[in-house]
C-alpha cells in the first residue's frame, strides 16, 4: 500500500508541472483531471467549479466529454451538489444508494458504481467539487481521501489565479448560511450592529504547491521557533497575558507546539509537495475531519486550541502577524475574539469598533471595564463562536438580553433597528438626567460619581453629570503605554485630570498592577509564573517593595495637586501596616517638597480600598486613620467566594447579591457610618441598578460607577423610596429568602421600575 505522502507527492510533482505551464486554464484543469484519475486509478475524475449559482462540469475524464460545460448541478443537488452544500467530503461503495444521488444521462456515468468527492474551498467557500468514480464497487481508501483534498487545494489556487470563478458567489457551509442566534452572557449593556471582524485574522493560502520542498521545511522549522518563543512569553506573564489568554490555554498550547506528533504530520505533508502554509493547513482541515467524528466535549475544547495554535503558525509562517487592529477598521465592526487583553482592546479605532464577542470573558475582567468606560457592548461566553461565524458576517449584538445574531434576516434587522432607536431615545432621556441630582423619592442624596483610567474618560464627567472621579485608576496610563510612563508623563496625566474635575473630587488610587493587569516591561524578580496572581504580588504589593515607582507616583500626584486638594487611596491593603507604609512614603516626599519650597497640595486625603476580606476585621483599627474608604467589589467578592474574577466557567456562578455578600456589606458600611468616614462602592456592582438599590438600602450612599451606568443608576435612584426597601432589605438579611435577587427584582417591579 502506497503512503499518504508518496501518494500525494506523486500527484503533485506532476501538478508542480501544470501549475507552472504557461497553458490554459481549461487545458489546466484537464490535465488535473487526468493526473488524477491515473493516479488513483479511477475510471473517473471529474472537476465541477460554482458559477452562475450551479455546479458546472468544467472538465471529466471519464464521463462522456459532451457532458462539460452542458452538466449543471444546483447547490445541495446530487452528490456534488451535496458536498458543496455541506463542505464536507463525501466517500461511497455504492453511489445510487446514497440518497442524493441523481442521474445524469447525458454523462453516461451509469456503469460507475463507487464515489468520492471533495469540495473545492476558497476562503472558507465552497467554489467548486473534485471527485472521483469507480466501476467496482468499493470504498476509497484515506489515502486516496486525502490526496484528493491536498488537489482540490491546490486547484482552488488554480481557479483563483485563472478567474475561473467569483470568489463572493462561493457557497458558505449550508450550516452557517441563513441567520442563527446564540446566547451568551452580557457583560456591558447595549445594543449594537456591524460585520464580524476577527481579532486574529484568518490567513489566505496563496500558493499551495513547493518549488523547493527543503525551503518549506526550513520556513516551518523557523516559524515553530517563534511560535514557541511566543507561547513561553506568554505563560511567563503569569496567568494572564497582555493577550488575556488563560493559563490554562496556555499550557495546552505548550503541549501542543512542542508535540511531536502535530509537527511531524506537517513536516510530512512538506515533503508530500505543499508548501509550509499549504501543509499546515492540510494537516488542520484533517484533524478537523476526525474531530468530527468523535464527540467529546473535553476533547473538542482541547481541538479548538489546537486550531488556534494552527492559525497562530499560518501568520507566523506567512509573516501575517497582525491583529485586525494594524490592519484597521473600514466599517462598523463587531470584535470577534476568544479573550482580549485590555490593552488589545484600546488598539482599535474607537469610531468604528461597536461591539465585542467573546467566547470567554467575565464581568470584572479588565478588558470588560475597560469596554464598560469606552460604551462599548461586550457579549462573552459564547460557545463554539469562532466556528459559527464567518469574518464579515452580519451581526447584532444585542447586549442586554445576551443574544448575538448571525446574518440576521431583513425583518430582524428591522426590529433591532427598532429597539436600537427606543434604546437611543432612553440614553438620551438619561442625558436629561445630567443636571438632576441623584436623590432618591424620599429626598435621600447619594453621590454618584464615575470611574475613570484614561485622558479620553475625562469628557465623561461633563456628559453624565456626576458629582466625580470616584476612581481613577492609575494603572491604565501604565498598561497602555509601551514603557514605564516617566514622572513627567503621570504629572501632566494628573494634572490634565484635576484640571478636568474642577471643583468635582477626583480620587486617585495608586498602580495597581499585577493580576490581569500584566506590564511586559515591569517583571517582577522572580519571573515565577504565579500560580494565584490576582492572589499573588500585586497592587499595594508591588508598590511597597518597588519603592521608586511609587516614590515616583507619589511626587507626580503631588505635583500635579499643588494649590488643590489631593485624594489618593491604595489598592489591595490587607493590613493596616499596608496603609501606614503606604502613607509614610507619601509624607516623606511631600515633606521633601516642603523643603524644596514647592507648592503643596492644599490638602492631602488619605483613603484606602476595601478588596480583602481579612481587612474588614480590622476597621476599627484602621478607620480611624482613613479619611475615605472604597469597596472593590470586584476583587472582594472573587476573594470571598473564592472564585476568579476572570475565570469564564465562574462568570456566572455566584450574585453580588447574594446574602453573604450583602450582609458583609453592610457590616462594613455601618462601621464606616459610625466611624464618620466616607465609603463609596467602586466595583462593577455598583453600576448596575438593581445592585445599586440594594447598596442604597444598605445605608451606602456613595456610588463610584462606570459612566454609562450613572443614568439607568440616577433614573432608579429617583424612584426609590428608600425607608421601605431599608426595611424590606433588613428582612431579607435576617432571613435570606432563596433568590435574593428574584425577591429584589419583584419588589421594583411591583413599584413600576424599568431596568434594561
Ligand atoms: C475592584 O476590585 O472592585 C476594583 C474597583 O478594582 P479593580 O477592578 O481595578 O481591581
Ligand atoms: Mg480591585
Amino acid at each position: 500500500m502506497i503512503s499518504a505522502v508518496a501518494a500525494s507527492r506523486q500527484i503533485l510533482t506532476r501538478l508542480h508541472e501544470v501549475m507552472a505551464s504557461r497553458s490554459h486554464a481549461q487545458a489546466k484543469l484537464n490535465t488535473v483531471a487526468e493526473v488524477v484519475g491515473e493516479s488513483l486509478h479511477s475510471e473517473v475524475c471529474s472537476i465541477y467549479l460554482l458559477r452562475e449559482g450551479a455546479l458546472e462540469l468544467f472538465a471529466t475524464r471519464g464521463l462522456a466529454q459532451e457532458a462539460v460545460h452542458v452538466t449543471r448541478l444546483a447547490v445541495g443537488e446530487g452528490l456534488v451538489g451535496t458536498i458543496a452544500a455541506h463542505i464536507d467530503t463525501l466517500n461511497l461503495a455504492e453511489a445510487t444508494a446514497h440518497p442524493d444521488f441523481s442521474y445524469r444521462p447525458e454523462t453516461g456515468e451509469e456503469k460507475f458504481h463507487s464515489f468520492a468527492g471533495v469540495p473545492i474551498v476558497r476562503r472558507e467557500r465552497a467554489v467548486g467539487v473534485l471527485c472521483v468514480q469507480h466501476a467496482e464497487p468499493r470504498r476509497y481508501e484515506e489515502v486516496e481521501i486525502e490526496a484528493l483534498q491536498t488537489v482540490a487545494m491546490v486547484l482552488s489556487e488554480l481557479i483563483a489565479n485563472a478567474d475561473l470563478v467569483d470568489e463572493d458567489e462561493g457557497l458558505l457551509n449550508a450550516a452557517l448560511t441563513g441567520p442563527s442566534q446564540i446566547k451568551g452572557q452580557p457583560l456591558v449593556k447595549g445594543l449594537a450592529s456591524g460585520v464580524a471582524v476577527f481579532h486574529q485574522p484568518r490567513v489566505t493560502i496563496e500558493h499551495t504547491v513547493a518549488e523547493d520542498v527543503e525551503a518549506e521545511r526550513a520556513r516551518v522549522y523557523l516559524a515553530f521557533d517563534k511560535m514557541r518563543e511566543q507561547i513561553e512569553r506568554m505563560a511567563s506573564q503569569a496567568e494572564f497575558g497582555v493577550g488575556g489568554e488563560h493559563e490554562e490555554v496556555l499550557a495546552t498550547y505548550k503541549m501542543f507546539a512542542y508535540d511531536e506528533g502535530w509537527s511531524r504530520r506537517i513536516n510530512d505533508a512538506i515533503s508530500s509537495g505543499l508548501t509550509a502554509e499549504a501543509a499546515i493547513e492540510r494537516v488542520q482541515q484533517r484533524t478537523r475531519m476526525r474531530m468530527r467524528q468523535i464527540d467529546d466535549p473535553l476533547l473538542a475544547d482541547r481541538m479548538h486550541d489546537l486550531e488556534d495554535l494552527s492559525n497562530r503558525l499560518l501568520r507566523t509562517v506567512s509573516g501575517q502577524l497582525g491583529t485586525a487592529a494594524a490592519k484597521g477598521l473600514r466599517q462598523d465592526a463587531i470584535l470577534i475574539a476568544r479573550n482580549l487583553g485590555p490593552a488589545e482592546l484600546l488598539e482599535y479605532d474607537k469610531r468604528r469598533l461597536k461591539g465585542v464577542v467573546l467566547e470567554e470573558g467575565s464581568l470584572t475582567a479588565h478588558v470588560v471595564i475597560v469596554a464598560r468606560a469606552m460604551g462599548i457592548p461586550v457579549l462573552g461566553r459564547l460557545h463554539g463562536l469562532r466556528a459559527a461565524v464567518r469574518e464579515g458576517d452580519v451581526l447584532l449584538v444585542d447586549g442586554n438580553q445576551g443574544a448575538l445574531t448571525v446574518r440576521p434576516a431583513p425583518a430582524m434587522v428591522e426590529a433591532f433597528e427598532a429597539r436600537f432607536a427606543k434604546s437611543r431615545e432612553r440614553q438620551a432621556s438619561y442625558a436629561g438626567l445630567r443636571e438632576v441630582e441623584p436623590r432618591t423619592a424620599d429626598g435621600t442624596r447619594i453621590a454618584l460619581m464615575i470611574n475613570a483610567g484614561l485622558r479620553e474618560d475625562l469628557p465623561n464627567l461633563a456628559l453624565t453629570g456626576a458629582d466625580g472621579i470616584g476612581l481613577f485608576r492609575t494603572e491604565f496610563q501604565f498598561l497602555v503605554s509601551a514603557t514605564l510612563p516617566s514622572r513627567e508623563r503621570q504629572t501632566r496625566l494628573y494634572r490634565d485630570v484635576l484640571e478636568a474635575a474642577g471643583d468635582k473630587p477626583v480620587v486617585f488610587r495608586t498602580v495597581d498592577i499585577g493580576g490581569d493587569k500584566v506590564l511586559p516591561y515591569l517583571r517582577h524578580d522572580e519571573t515565577v509564573a504565579e500560580e494565584n496572581p490576582a492572589m499573588g504580588w500585586r497592587a499595594l504589593r508591588v508598590g511597597l517593595e518597588r519603592e521608586g515607582l511609587m516614590k515616583v507616583q507619589a511626587r507626580a500626584l503631588l505635583e500635579a495637586s499643588a494649590g488643590r486638594t489631593l485624594s489618593v487611596m491604595f489598592p489591595m491593603v490587607s493590613e493596616p501596616w499596608e496603609f501606614d507604609a503606604a502613607r509614610a512614603l507619601f509624607d516623606s516626599q511631600l515633606a521633601w517638597l516642603k523643603s524644596q519650597k514647592k507648592l503643596l497640595p492644599a490638602e492631602v486625603r488619605f483613603g484606602t480600598m476595601l478588596e480583602v476580606p481579612a481587612l474588614a476585621e480590622m476597621l476599627d483599627v484602621l478607620l480611624p486613620r482613613l479619611q475615605f474608604l472604597s469597596i472593590g467589589t470586584n476583587d472582594l467578592t472573587q476573594f470571598l467566594f473564592a472564585a476568579d474574577r476572570a475565570h469564564p466557567k465562574l462568570a456566572e456562578r455566584y450574585d453580588w447579591l447574594s446574602p453573604a455578600i450583602l450582609r458583609f456589606l453592610k457590616r462594613v458600611i455601618d462601621q464606616c457610618n459610625a466611624h464618620g468616614v466616607d465609603v463609596t462602592v467602586c466595583g462593577e456592582m455598583g453600576g448596575r441598578p438593581v445592585e445599586a438599590l440594594a447598596l442604597a438600602a444598605l445605608g451606602l450612599r456613595r456610588l463610584s460607577i462606570t459612566p454609562a451606568a450613572v443614568g439607568p443608576v440616577k433614573a432608579a435612584i429617583r424612584q426609590l423610596n428608600l425607608p421601605e426597601l431599608e426595611q424590606v432589605m433588613a428582612g431579607w438579611l435576617a432571613n435570606p429568602p432563596a433568590d435574593l435577587r428574584a425577591e429584589l427584582l419583584a419588589w421594583a417591579e411591583a413599584r413600576g421600575f424599568v431596568f434594561d
